[in-house]
């Protein structure tokens, strides 16, 4: 079912949607969600572990946070029920988001409906799983550099990372906060469009929300705008075979549904994953900093204060949030912060300043969302492989823009191939739009 079609059920009919969700979700073996919540009486809503839902434990897929209990509801949490939304239950995750595989979280890793042999992708990974394997009508996630977007992309179903700005961060764990967003995972474009209207809007809340004025996105979507597309040649060479037989196949469809098709380059890819790691770890030091065992979950007693904070962050931290912590303070250390905390400030200025050069001549650009389709679980072991794989994703959050994955085709072994459209900042409804068009042109193909 999906969020369209719940929108026009009876509170009983949701009930029954809800209590059939659990019973599915008790049977199924993907491990996509940690908990359930069955008090609700909206449609439910699965949601990430790193939002805040007011009585929850909420971990962020820690276990330096296991025990606490969020005492307020995230901004998105509040609006989903003003809409008639409930959270339903909280979705697995890398921790603290750091990831691309939900391998990293403390509760386990997710398998990929498509492929119970492989990742789900990450980091919200969970929320990715529960949508594709039927056991949500559809999900929040989170995106810092991908972690809405390569997830849909693993697991076939639309993802959008709206404009930074547009979906309040209050409540949100934070990760990196100049690059968090919070968006939809559904199972179609219609959807992602009718579950952004319900969480986005300015909140006083959350000093970088923009406070820019939108129109609803769902009641004007549509499949007729001719739009101006970009697509990268270049940009592409590096991926899969399959990914770039999808990528020649988006290209054709969205011809054929009367775009036009202009050819772009883009800087190369390495300098986003340098000025993005540099970015990413450095805020995400300080926003980790709080969890000292002492304000937030759980405590492992020393002798004295100080080992009383090293031993909470010792046990508490995962290997992956300590190597993200250890480089985020060496990059903010005095003697090396020009070198490389400003450096990547200003290399993300030129990704922004390339983005909004393309934008003047085009509609959306077209690119993979992943260099490969989902992989055998404990492939990318070494984390600079894994960083590596971020190279299509982190760009767009460095820039601020909105951005949707959607599926577009399948890999030889019947894995999803998702391709992203970018776009304007602010401009979602031109995001969804070339979305729906390619969604509908695809499915008059098959
Ligand atoms: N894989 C990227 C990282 O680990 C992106 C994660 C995300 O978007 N939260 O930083």
């Amino acid at each position: 079912m999906t969020l369209k079609e719940a929108l026009k059920l009876s509170p009983e009919e949701i009930a029954q949607v809800r209590e059939a969700l659990a019973q599915k979700i008790a049977q199924s073996d993907l491990n996509a969600y940690v908990a359930l919540d069955m008090a609700g009486s909206g449609i439910p809503i699965a949601i990430k572990d790193n939002i805040q839902v007011q009585g929850w434990s909420v971990t962020s897929g820690s276990k330096i946070l296991k025990g606490y209990i969020a005492p307020y509801n995230a901004t998105v949490i509040e609006k989903l029920h003003a809409a008639g939304l409930s959270p339903f239950g909280r979705t697995n995750m890398d921790e603290f988001a750091m990831g691309s595989t939900t391998e990293s979280s403390c509760y386990g890793r997710t398998l990929n409906p498509h492929n119970k042999g492989c990742v789900p992708g990450g980091s919200s990974g969970g929320s990715a799983a529960a949508v594709a394997g039927g056991l949500a009508i559809a999900a929040l996630g989170s995106d810092t550099g991908g972690s809405i977007r390569q997830p849909a992309a693993f697991c076939g179903i639309v993802g959008l990372k709206p404009t930074y700005g547009r979906v309040s961060r209050y409540g949100l764990g934070a990760y990196a906060s100049s690059l968090d967003q919070i968006g939809p995972m559904t199972q179609n474009v219609e959807d992602a469009a009718l579950l952004y209207d319900i969480i986005c809007g300015h909140d006083p809340k959350d000093s970088t929300s923009a406070d820019i004025a939108y129109a609803p996105t769902a009641p004007n979507l549509s499949a007729n705008r001719k739009l101006t597309v970009a697509i990268l040649p270049k940009y592409v060479e590096g991926a899969s075979e399959a990914v770039r037989a999808g990528y020649t196949k988006a290209i054709s469809a969205l011809k054929a549904a009367g775009h036009t098709i202009v050819e772009r380059e883009l800087l190369d890819p390495k300098y986003d994953i340098s000025a993005y790691y540099i970015t990413a770890t450095a805020e995400a030091t300080t926003n980790l900093a709080r969890y000292d065992g002492i304000r937030y979950g759980a405590r492992v007693e020393g002798d004295n204060l100080k080992d009383t904070f090293i031993r909470t962050r010792s046990e508490g931290f995962g290997d992956e949030v300590k190597r993200r912590i250890m480089l985020g303070n060496f990059v903010l250390s005095s003697g090396y912060y020009d070198a490389y905390y400003v450096k990547a400030q200003k290399v993300r200025q030129l990704i922004k300043h390339e983005y909004e050069t393309i934008f003047q001549e085009v509609d959306l650009i077209l690119s993979p969302v992943a260099p490969s389709t989902a992989y055998p679980f404990g492939a990318l072991e070494d984390p600079l492989t894994m960083y590596l794989s971020d190279i299509y994703t982190i760009s767009v959050n460095l820039a601020g823009l909105p951005s949707i994955a959607l599926p577009v085709d399948r890999d030889a072994q019947g894995l999803p191939v998702g391709m992203q459209l970018i776009g304007r900042a602010y401009d979602e409804q031109t995001v969804l739009d070339g979305a729906y068009s390619l969604e509908l042109q695809l499915k008059t193909q098959e």
